[in-house]
């Protein structure tokens, strides 16, 4: 499982996937867009255009689909009721959580996240950004099953910051396939996202 609020999908999301596909040998990778992210502040764009980014990002990866389900439920997104779904719907197999580094800082404040521990193997991918505190990394969870750190170069790119730049009226269409999948910069551009704060 792969989960973000995609808002939008980026080139570092399109990366990650590739790698966690390749390096973990996945079967499967279902990358799920948030409905409610409980630990964001501001306002998610609208359901049907990140479902729809998405899976113009990645839906012509190997292995890789774009699920629905959390955007589908109400109420917030808990990661736990995903896993536990796909744990009865997938009987015997292994599954692996997918999460940059900044998440796994947060991991304590998730709900239920002994429990995601014991369903899941963590795999982590590295980010780096000043805003996002190395202080916060705590490896030294108990853990039952050991972590993954997926290899990656570092992509110093966010979501926030390609909004940032749209909404500042400096990411030119060239720019933007740069930082986004081709068919996603042409999504934004056609349904003019982003445009406002
Ligand atoms: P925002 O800036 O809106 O918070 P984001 O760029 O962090 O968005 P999300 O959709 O929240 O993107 O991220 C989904 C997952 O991808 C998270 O686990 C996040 O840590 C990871 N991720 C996002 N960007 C990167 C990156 N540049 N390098 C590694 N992991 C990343």
């Amino acid at each position: 499982m792969f989960g973000g609020s995609f808002d939008p999908p980026h080139v570092a999301h399109v990366a990650l996937a590739s790698a966690a596909v390749a390096q973990l040998q996945l079967d499967a990778l279902l990358v799920i867009p948030t409905g409610q992210a409980w630990y964001k502040e501001r306002a998610l764009s609208a359901p049907e255009h990140r479902l729809a980014m998405s899976q113009l990002a990645f839906d012509g990866l190997a292995r890789v689909q774009v699920d629905p389900r959390e955007l589908q439920r109400a109420g917030p997104s808990f990661t736990i009721d995903t896993l536990e779904a796909l744990q009865v719907e997938n009987p015997g197999a292994q599954l692996y959580l997918i999460i940059g580094k900044d998440q796994f800082a947060a991991l304590k404040s998730w709900h239920r996240w002994e429990d995601l521990l014991q369903i899941a193997i963590i795999c982590i991918a590295d980010r780096t950004d000043p805003t996002w505190a190395e202080a916060g990394f705590n490896p030294k969870i108990r853990l039952l099953r050991p972590l993954v750190h997926l290899q990656l170069p570092l992509m110093p790119l966010s979501a926030t910051d390609i909004r940032r730049q749209i909404t500042a009226g400096t990411a030119t269409p060239q720019g933007l396939v740069r930082l986004v999948p081709e068919a996603v910069a042409r999504y934004i551009e056609r349904h003019r996202l982003y445009i406002s704060p």
